[in-house]
């Protein structure tokens, strides 16, 4: 006999509604990163902007909330914050040609 939360028959009172198939739909892949075991510190090197550059964010290059919509969200942030750095010590008076694009931010 199983018992759970809700009491052991609870399985009868359950229909199926929907699924997904998310892994197999081509346009998600495989959704998030995975660093191999004892690979994890790679990530700070995906993380590294690419000659003052280009600027690289995304889940994948968090230290520690990988595979998280918030991970993706902070580092976004700190890619931008970089580029802007970046910016302002190329023309620390201002001046255009600052692209800004997703998955890799540049500056001219
Ligand atoms: C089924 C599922 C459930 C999840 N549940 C949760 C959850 O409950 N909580 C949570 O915090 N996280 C969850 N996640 C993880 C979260 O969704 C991801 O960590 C997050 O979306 C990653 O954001 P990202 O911006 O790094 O990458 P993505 O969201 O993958 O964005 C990358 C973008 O780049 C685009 N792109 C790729 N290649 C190119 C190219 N060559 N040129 C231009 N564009 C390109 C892609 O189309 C995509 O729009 C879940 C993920 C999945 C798949």
């Amino acid at each position: 006999m199983r018992f759970t939360l809700f009491g052991s028959d609870v399985g009868s009172a359950i229909r199926p509604l929907a699924g997904t198939a998310w892994s197999r739909m081509a346009s998600i892949g495989r959704a998030y990163s995975c660093a191999l075991p004892g690979q994890s510190q790679a990530r700070a090197r995906l993380a590294q902007p690419f000659e003052d550059r280009f600027f690289f964010a995304g889940e994948a290059t968090h230290p520690f909330d990988f595979t998280t919509a918030h991970g993706a969200h902070d580092s976004g942030q700190r890619g931008a914050d970089e580029a802007m750095a970046a910016f302002r010590n190329r023309h620390p008076l201002g001046r255009r040609g600052f692209n800004v694009t997703a998955g890799a931010r540049s500056i001219r």
